[in-house]
């Protein structure tokens, strides 16, 4: 069980499933949300989280038509993503795990909205968009 948490605390979930692919995302909604050069998720099950304290505190903001971006109300953490037209998928926000995880982020996606000041040195693959090949 995975277990994770807003920045106040207010907010507890857990997550009773495995973690999917860790993904940095430097589209400009992320970059904004996180207010840094991306959002590190990963696509987890959503029958398998749940929230157990706090639920009443996370507001979703539709970020575009069908997108909602979950967050504490109280402390602004951002929490996760999702799609109405997927509903049974979310992007966790994963720097909310309080659990320590093996996993590793797999590669970059919208790679070509990443800020100008942010440098790619990791050498992991980066993706125009989210299914597109790879940008370099
Ligand atoms: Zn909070
Ligand atoms: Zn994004």
């Amino acid at each position: 069980m995975l277990h994770g948490s807003c920045l106040c605390g207010e907010v507890q979930y857990e997550y009773s499933g495995e973690l999917g692919p860790i993904a940095m995302c430097h589209c400009s909604q992320c970059r904004r949300a996180q207010g840094s050069a991306y959002a590190t998720n990963s696509p987890i099950q959503a029958s398998q989280f749940q929230f157990v304290e706090g639920r009443d505190l996370v507001k979703e903001f539709e970020s575009k038509p069908g997108k909602k971006r979950a967050f504490c109300s109280e402390c602004g953490s951002p929490l996760y993503s999702r799609l109405d037209s997927k509903p049974a998928l979310l992007r966790l926000r994963i720097g909310t795990l309080k659990t320590q995880i093996e996993a590793k982020p797999e590669y970059h996606i919208f790679a070509s909205s990443a800020a100008e000041w942010y440098e790619f040195k990791d050498g992991l693959p980066r993706y125009a968009e989210l299914e597109d090949g790879p940008l370099v």
